[in-house]
């Protein structure tokens, strides 16, 4: 998405910051629903109920027309599957994209996981190096000038795992919309990115395949799935970053857990 980019004083990143931790609730309720045998609707409800008892709203629900209040992407699906009808069984991979609004301010966040027991290593790989990848753009991001370096942070672990990120799908600025400028590239790309400072606050969102980087949508119009049917894994968060370093708004804790293993440690926002 091109445009201004959208900086955000400390006050509003604090309100987006209540919208970030009802987001992670909401995914935390999705995970414990995903069980085998539990349909995609009941796991879309489990993180309704959590943004509608904290009274925030889903930025997600008509979002285009989109009729839910998270993205449940299964297998080859890899982001933007409608929850329905389908069962979720043991080793299915399963992408959850969920996200809140407080006060006119969004949150936007994805975790993937397996389903009770995998069926392979790959699928292991595929759902942990992609979260591996996450953390690692968001450390960048804590030293970066440019975006180019968060890009670049991402792409070098999805490719040492052999991982194909999806080519045409990106991380975006998020503020008082969920999607706004500007792009955040999951590999790297030529030319110059944004410059990153105080005030800017993104979603970056890695979207991996086992197989190929190329993908189709289904005839809903929505469903993402890669060309060659192989498994896809997806995670986000959302980050603000302000004049003494980086918080991830999506996390309770900031994103220290995620980011010790990189040596840095996210600034509260005070
Ligand atoms: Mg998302
Ligand atoms: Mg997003």
């Amino acid at each position: 998405m091109s445009g201004k980019i959208e900086l955000k004083t400390r006050e509003q990143m604090r309100v987006m910051a209540r919208a970030g931790v009802i987001v992670e609730r909401a995914l935390a309720a999705a995970r414990a629903a995903a069980v085998p045998g539990a349909t995609t609707r009941e796991v879309d409800a489990a993180a309704a109920a959590v943004i509608a008892d904290a009274g925030a709203t889903s930025n997600f629900l008509g979002y285009h027309g989109f009729p839910a209040t998270t993205c449940i992407s299964v297998n080859e699906e890899i982001v933007h599957g409608i929850p329905g009808d389908r069962v979720l069984a043991s080793g299915d991979v399963v992408s959850i994209d969920c996200g809140a609004i407080v006060d006119g301010w969004h949150g936007d966040s994805a975790i993937s996981l397996i389903v009770g027991e995998a069926l392979g290593g790959d699928d292991t790989k595929l759902v942990e190096q992609t979260r591996r990848s996450l953390w690692a753009g968001i450390a960048a991001l804590a030293s970066a000038s440019r975006l180019d370096e968060v890009s670049a942070a991402i792409e070098d672990v999805t490719d040492a795992a052999g991982l194909y990120p999806l080519v045409g799908y990106v991380g975006h600025g998020i503020g008082t919309a969920m999607h706004q400028a500007p792009d955040v590239m999951n590999y790297r790309v030529r030319g110059r990115s944004p410059r990153v400072r105080a005030g800017l606050c993104i979603a970056i969102e890695p979207m991996t395949v086992l197989g190929t980087s190329d993908s189709e949508v289904l005839a809903d119009d929505w469903t993402v799935v890669s060309a060659d049917g192989s498994r896809g894994a997806h995670w986000e968060h959302s980050i603000a970053v302000h004049e003494d370093g980086i918080w991830v708004l999506t996390a309770a804790d900031g994103g220290a857990a995620g980011l010790a293993p990189f040596g840095v440690t996210p600034t509260p926002l005070g």
